[in-house]
């Protein structure tokens, strides 16, 4: 016989971005449901990934009002104070302090493996939650009246509202008939922490060289988290460099400015896609996180935007709570999807069209590039704007 459940809310994908849109709810009298494909053990102690994620003010203060920043060790927070552009070898280089940002500092980086644990750890005892793991979600629907997710075990689980948080490749958006367009970057970037011999002063340094871009990222003491981002074609190299030839040759691209370099982790290689759903909501559905935005990593804003986006949805939903309206209606559910795509569609588009500047190896891109960081350095409001941008994102008003 068919088990069948009935909840208020269902998320599909206990990501960082479906555990926050949860934890966000727990002053509310909502009955959530979590489905997770993965097995609980492995959300409670998730694996490394090779992200390291930087996260914005904003973000830092949500997941401290979450209780998620009390779980991450002290010593695994690398603070960014400075960051640097970098054109290949022109002498230009467009740099970022924190004045006028209202911190010390820039942003935090934290690994994205403990950022995991931290939303799985404040989940897992909140009383108007059901974490239903290690079991995939096979078909959703959804009518006027209701969502209707079914599970592969049998479960038919009913609902208000559906909240797809199943990566930036959603079979559940699919399902949904939601379209979205997508962006091959026929790149791949390579992530691994390596340590240094000299202190990296708490500076990020993003190097556009011509045939590949080097990020680093400062981490905890003298490590640092390495971006490679090269051509597809050249990834497999690169991950059958040995240890050490891998190690040297991101040092020298680095002009040797960290001393000796080693690697001290796996090598995590991830295609580049970007995607943006064409829109974020239907009848008693919503998307957040990367299945509605998946955002190059370059300007590290996939789940600092995951984290705005859940709130900016939470926010709909406490209103309809206590306005005592259908926490499902259609009216909550645009609100939501206008304030968070005047939001996403900047940064994807800007992000996207920054890539392609970027990557593009002809003589005119190489001119505008060097232009663009003149510019930048040249004049404080597109400087302050670039700023701000990295160090917070912003939630317009419902
Ligand atoms: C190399 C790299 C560097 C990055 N750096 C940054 C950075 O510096 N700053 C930043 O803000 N962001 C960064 N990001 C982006 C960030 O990692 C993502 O935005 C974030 O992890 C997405 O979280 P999510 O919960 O939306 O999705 P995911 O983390 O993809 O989680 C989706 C979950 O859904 C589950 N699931 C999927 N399908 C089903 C199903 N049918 N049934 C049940 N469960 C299902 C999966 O098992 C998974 O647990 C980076 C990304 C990459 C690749």
């Amino acid at each position: 016989m068919t088990a069948s459940r009935q909840f208020d809310i269902v998320i599909i994908g206990a990501g960082p971005a479906g555990l926050s849109l949860a934890r966000t709810l727990s002053g509310s009298s909502q009955q959530i449901a979590i489905v997770e494909m993965q097995d609980e053990a492995t959300l409670a102690n998730p694996p490394e990934d090779g992200r390291d994620i930087a996260l914005t003010h904003t973000s830092e203060k949500l997941m401290n009002d979450l209780g998620m920043w009390a779980h991450i060790p002290e010593e695994q927070i690398g603070t960014i104070k400075d960051a640097k552009v970098v054109n290949g070898k022109s002498p230009f280089a467009l740099h970022f302090d924190s004045t006028g940002s209202g911190a010390d500092y820039l942003g935090r980086i934290v690994p994205n493996h403990l950022i995991r644990q931290s939303a799985y750890e404040v989940v897992k005892d909140q009383a108007n939650v059901t974490l239903l793991c290690g079991v995939e979600v096979t078909s959703v629907e959804t009518n006027t009246t209701q969502g209707r997710v079914e599970l592969a075990d049998g479960t038919v689980l009913t609902t208000a509202l559906v909240v797809a948080a199943d990566s930036r490749f959603s079979g559940t958006r699919r399902k949904m008939g939601i379209p979205a367009g997508s962006l091959d970057f026929g790149r791949v970037v390579i992530v691994c922490e390596m340590e240094h011999e000299l202190p990296h002063n708490d500076t990020a340094t993003e190097c556009f060289h011509f045939d590949q871009t080097l990020a680093i990222l400062p981490m905890y003491g003298n490590k640092s988290s390495v971006v490679v981002t090269l051509p597809s074609a050249n990834a497999d190299a690169a991950m059958k460099m040995s240890a050490g030839a891998f190690a040297d040759d991101i040092s020298q691209r680095f002009g040797g400015i960290l001393g000796k370099m080693t690697l001290v982790s796996k090598r995590y290689p991830y295609p580049l896609v970007g995607v943006l759903a064409k829109q974020f909501v239907t009848t008693r559905f919503a998307l957040v996180g990367d299945a509605a935005v998946g955002m190059h990593p370059v300007t590290a804003h996939g789940y600092n935007l995951g984290l705005s986006g859940a709130k900016l949805l939470a926010d709909q939903i406490v209103d309809a709570e206590r306005n005592l309206t259908d926490i499902g209606a259609e009216a909550g559910l645009k609100r939501y999807e206008a304030a968070h795509r005047r939001v996403v569609l900047p940064l994807y588009h800007g992000t996207n069209a920054l890539v392609k500047l970027y990557t593009d190896t002809s003589m005119p891109a190489r001119i505008l590039r060097d232009a663009a960081l003149r510019v930048g350095s040249f004049l404080p409001p597109v400087k302050k704007r670039i700023l701000h941008q990295l160090t917070h994102i912003e939630r317009h008003a419902r």
